[in-house]
């Protein structure tokens, strides 16, 4: 059986302060971005600091409370050198250069290494004019430009695969998610997470989309067992391996961290500020509902059951056969004891249907497990660390 972990947990703080490395002074902190001469903040390099041991204690659910109220201001604990920020973009001309100017302003409050990946998913406006003209002017933006329209999945697989950061962060290009969270949710990261999603605590999307949101993260939460609020959210950051670990296609970006958490990486949250749509609209009509749910059912089974289809087939199996049996049985005694005519019965119908339905619930799983079977040697886990020889 799949086992509940806890997400929550929580690195234990160095002793004294002065273990930490201390934070370089923002250079640009109040720069402004003007198209032909953008700021191009010196990329500084961090000495290593020295690995702590890690210890973890149990969860503490006010520290996501505390979050938002603490300054942006980088805690700096580890050695990373290199952040990475992709940006998935359809159609989003209207808020790009607002955009770009935010995230250099959030970048600017601690000098690193960066680099910004845009990934255009094949907009048909003036998208890809805008981050050509970015590239030119600033080195660190990298960017993809799709033939056609791929889908959120893809774009984010692509600007994956092209981040060289040892921290990721991911983000809408329309300006409802805030840049200026970045520092708090790396922060979150520098506890030993692996993914930290935002938490759009307070939204400013329509109705509608509100509340069947919170439907669908409640059944996410509950079917995969990963605590969090929000798991569609744009905003997010990963330790590089992770992104270079899952494989998101179709439409599962909306559950990264479930993927993310079946591979074993440690998951949390922290709120952060939603904005409304300034420009355009939404990509994802009212299609996304049902593209939702069924996402869902492909989420759970690819995870939990992929390399066990009997376990799920072989259960529903078991149960309609199960039942269908037993109405059976209870008509055949009133036929035998009671010599009523099963003729006009339509209980007999149903209870045939539920014989037939199991049987082929079963032959789905074993042909589930055959199939496991033949692809067996394919990489199904993910190593940490190892010495070998
Ligand atoms: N997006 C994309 N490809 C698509 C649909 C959306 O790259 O096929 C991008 C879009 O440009 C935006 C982000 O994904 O940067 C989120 O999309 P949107 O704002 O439409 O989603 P919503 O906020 O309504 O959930
Ligand atoms: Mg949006």
């Amino acid at each position: 059986m799949y086992q509940r972990r806890k997400y929550y947990r929580k690195k234990k703080k160095p002793e004294t302060e002065s273990e930490q490395p201390e934070l370089k002074p923002a250079e640009n902190e109040s720069a402004e971005i003007k198209e032909e001469s953008p700021v191009q903040p010196k990329a500084v390099e961090v000495k290593p600091a020295e690995k702590k041991p890690e210890i973890r204690t149990q969860p503490q659910q006010q520290n996501r409370n505390q979050q938002q109220s603490k300054p942006n201001k980088l805690q700096n604990k580890n050695k990373w050198k290199k952040l990475s920020i992709v940006v998935p973009l359809y159609n989003e001309d209207e808020s790009l250069k607002n955009l770009y100017a935010e995230i250099i302003k959030s970048l600017g409050k601690f000098s690193r290494n960066y680099e910004i990946v845009f990934v255009d998913d094949g907009s048909t406006d003036k998208s890809l004019e805008v981050i050509k003209q970015f590239a030119r002017n600033d080195r660190n933006v990298k960017y993809v430009s799709f033939r056609k329209n791929y889908g959120k999945s893809a774009a984010l697989n692509a600007g994956f695969a092209r981040t060289t950061g040892d921290y990721v962060i991911t983000m809408d290009a329309d300006l409802q998610d805030d840049p200026a969270e970045i520092p708090s949710l790396i922060n979150k990261l520098e506890e030993g997470y692996d993914l930290v999603s935002g938490w759009k605590k307070v939204r400013f999307d329509p109705f509608i989309k509100r509340h069947t949101s919170r439907f669908f993260n409640a059944v996410t939460r509950i079917s995969s067992g990963i605590n969090i609020h929000d798991f569609n959210c744009g905003l997010k950051a990963y330790k590089g391996e992770v992104t270079k670990n899952i494989n998101i296609y179709g439409e599962l970006h909306r559950y990264i961290p479930v993927l993310a958490a079946w591979q074993g990486y440690k998951i949390s949250e922290v709120p952060v500020r939603h904005h409304s749509r300034k420009f355009g609209k939404t990509k994802f009509g009212i299609s996304r509902f049902f593209k939702g749910f069924v996402d869902l059912i492909t989420v759970i089974v690819t995870t939990r059951y992929i390399r066990r289809p009997m376990h799920l087939f072989g259960f529903l199996g078991a149960i309609a056969f199960l039942a269908g049996f037993a109405v059976s049985g209870y008509l055949s005694y009133e036929w035998w004891a009671f010599n009523k005519p099963l003729s006009n019965r339509p209980l007999l119908l149903f209870g045939m249907l539920l014989m037939i339905v199991g049987i082929q619930f079963f032959s789905t799983g074993i042909l589930g497990e055959i199939m496991v079977h033949n692809f067996a040697s394919a990489q199904e886990y993910v190593v940490k660390e190892e010495k070998v020889n």
